[in-house]
């Protein structure tokens, strides 16, 4: 469905919008030229001021399938041009402009005869594409197993938390980096190399890895699992910018 001749721009009404976590907003978009989009892909959306002033950024699409409405979550980076703009003040009724869909990295065709297990790995918002993934394979038919480690740093912060405990079949760990819930096991804390390998698809699995998040939490986990005998191959990675 991201096919090359299909990316353009369009325009799209935001229909719903509500926090999603504390500094987290989920839009809803119409877009009535939408062709539809593969699980894992992202966007442009471009913004422009009354001045003509414009910005662009990349988001991560939430929804996939043959739909015209577009679901995006959008994390707040304090300080950023964009995204607090997105997080607090586009309303409902006001439209944006949208290129897409675009990537072909994340992407993972469901006919894919590959049945090997799927390890998806997420820091924060990372966790949009990856969510995306895990959600379109509960309505295929496949052996694949699934597992989802979503590294965040506080209950508060966890995107998607209801569908993710709803998720039948893709095995979900949550690690909080900051403050845990009340019940946890786990002390608050960043991940390890250990905690990586503990809770995922071990290297003699042979598991295709999808990484994504801050550049630098992509950059080290990718490094721990070549560490821990992972084809270098098998992994493909997303990062979404900034340093933490
Ligand atoms: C393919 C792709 C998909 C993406 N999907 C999503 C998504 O689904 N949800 C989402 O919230 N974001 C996503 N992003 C990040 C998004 O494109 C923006 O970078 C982010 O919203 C910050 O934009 P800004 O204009 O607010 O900050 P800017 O004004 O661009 O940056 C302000 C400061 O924050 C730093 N920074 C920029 N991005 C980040 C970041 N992600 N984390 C930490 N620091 C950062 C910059 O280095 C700079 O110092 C994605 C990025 C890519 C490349």
């Amino acid at each position: 469905m991201t096919n090359p001749t299909l990316v353009r721009w369009h325009v799209g009404r935001v229909i719903g919008r509500r926090y999603e976590a504390d500094s987290a907003v989920r839009l809803e978009l119409d877009v009535p030229t939408w062709p539809g989009n593969d699980a894992g892909s992202h966007l442009d959306l471009r913004l422009t001021a009354p001045d003509g002033y414009q910005a662009s950024r990349s988001y991560s699409l939430a929804s996939s399938g043959e739909s015209t409405r577009v679901v995006l979550v959008v994390h707040e980076v304090p300080d950023g041009e964009v995204s607090p703009f997105l997080v607090h003040q586009l309303a409902e009724g006001d439209e944006v402009e949208i290129q897409g869909p675009l990537g072909r990295y994340n992407i993972r065709n469901p006919a894919d005869p590959d049945r090997s297990p799927v390890q998806l790995i997420a820091g924060g918002s990372g966790v949009v594409p990856l969510f995306s993934m895990a959600s379109a394979r509960e309505g295929v038919e496949e052996s694949a197993d699934f597992r989802l480690l979503y590294s965040v740093r506080t209950p508060r912060d966890v995107l998607f938390a209801d569908e993710l405990g709803a998720l039948s079949r893709t095995t979900v760990d949550i690690v909080h980096t900051r403050e845990s819930p009340p019940r946890s096991v786990r002390p608050p804390g960043r991940l390890t190399r250990d905690g990586v390998a503990a809770v995922s698809f071990s290297a003699s699995a042979s598991p295709r890895t999808y990484i994504c998040g801050p550049t630098a939490f992509v950059e080290t986990i990718v490094e721990w699992l070549l560490e821990l005998g992972h084809d270098p191959a098998r992994i493909r990675t997303e990062r979404f910018g900034g340093s933490n």
